[in-house]
């Protein structure tokens, strides 16, 4: 198979490209595995409200089984105050709680109705030949592709890029796991809170889905506790980011360029924003991605990496919380 894009992993970001750059004409392969999918409640943030309204997203958190209204986060650091974060004091207001699993599903099928061919499989391979990147994709069976130029969008593993030589630079070990909730409510639509709670040696946030489910995960720094559970309620919340986030015909996005602290609140909004930087990069650039392009988006990603890390750093020095050795 021949393309001119090939972006491996369809979570937010990989889904959200391969929209934007199939709707610009361009031959979009997207690869993802079978199996296992992402299955969590997130917050989006005011902040992300702009690049949702700019992806014309706005419709997609009406769904009532995607997305729920939340109202803000409510704190409790190591004492029995709370400290409220009411997201109507933050523009533009509102925010939300998504579920994972539809929304990742919408923004495939969106970028499906634009023209992207979906290839089910992992990308186990890429070499470099002449002017086109070959890709090795396992799935039911071994096939390759080729493709001009390659989009990273595998999430925290950034499998591409550490394939293509760029390091990753973990700052802080981080493993988030799934806590065992004792109920659900029914939904019933209401705007829901995100409560976040924090004892000496992890937090933990706790919220409601669209469908009512109720949430809980715990994140600590790897090792400070004992994780046990099955595979699918442990995730990777380490906050890393890659040494270089582009070079010739190749550039990641998302959190395989660079992930946050879930405490951050930020992963999502840096997944849609990433996508739409790098596809107007690879559109004006007419499907390259030259060596000055690839060192000014990887020092735009440093500086934003850079940023949140110091902003880590003061919350969890302020409020005392642990793992307290973050912070650039
Ligand atoms: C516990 C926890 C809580 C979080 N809470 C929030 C929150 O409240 N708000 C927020 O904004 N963010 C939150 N985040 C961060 C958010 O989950 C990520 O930032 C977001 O998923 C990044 O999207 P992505 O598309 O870059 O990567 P991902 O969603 O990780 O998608 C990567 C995709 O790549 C695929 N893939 C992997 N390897 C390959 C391969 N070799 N070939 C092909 N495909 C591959 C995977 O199957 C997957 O579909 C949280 C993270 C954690 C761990």
């Amino acid at each position: 198979m021949r393309v001119d894009i090939a972006v491996a992993g369809a979570g937010p970001s990989g889904a959200t490209i391969a929209r934007l750059l199939a709707l610009k004409g361009w031959q979009v392969a997207l690869i993802d595995p079978p199996g296992k999918r992402l299955d969590r409640l997130e917050v989006l943030a005011p902040s992300s409200m702009a690049i949702v309204d700019a992806l014309s997203l706005g419709d997609v958190l009406k769904e009532p089984m995607i997305a729920r209204p939340c109202l803000g986060i409510r704190r409790r650091w190591l004492s029995a105050e709370v400290e409220f974060d009411d997201f109507i004091r933050r523009p533009p207001g509102r925010g939300f709680v998504v579920d994972r699993r539809p929304f990742d599903d919408r923004l495939r099928s969106l970028a499906l109705a634009a023209g992207t061919e979906f290839v089910i499989g992992r990308v186990t391979g890429i070499r470099r030949e002449g002017d086109v990147f070959l890709l090795d994709v396992a799935g039911n069976a071994q096939a390759s592709l080729s493709a001009s130029v390659v989009v990273d969008a595998t999430g925290r593993t950034a499998a591409l890029a550490r394939r293509l030589g760029a390091q990753r630079i973990i700052k802080e070990r981080l493993v988030a796991q799934r806590r065992p909730i004792d109920h659900s409510s029914p939904t019933d639509g209401e705007p829901v809170w995100l409560d976040v709670e924090a004892d000496d040696t992890s937090w933990n946030y706790a919220t409601h889905g669209p469908d009512g489910r109720h949430e809980s995960w715990t994140i600590c720094r790897e090792g400070s506790q004992p994780i046990n559970g099955v595979p699918a309620d442990i995730a990777n919340a380490s906050s890393t980011c890659l040494a270089h986030h582009a070079g010739p015909g190749w550039i990641a996005i998302g959190d395989a360029a660079a992930a946050f602290d879930p405490i951050a609140s930020q992963g999502l909004f840096n997944a849609l924003s990433a996508a739409v930087v790098a596809a107007g990069i690879i559109t004006e650039h007419e499907g390259g991605i030259t060596r000055d392009v690839a060192l000014e988006y990887s020092a735009a990603m440093m500086s934003t990496f850079l940023h949140s890390e110091r902003g880590r750093g003061q919350v969890y020095a302020a409020r005392n919380l642990v793992p307290s050795n973050g912070g650039a």
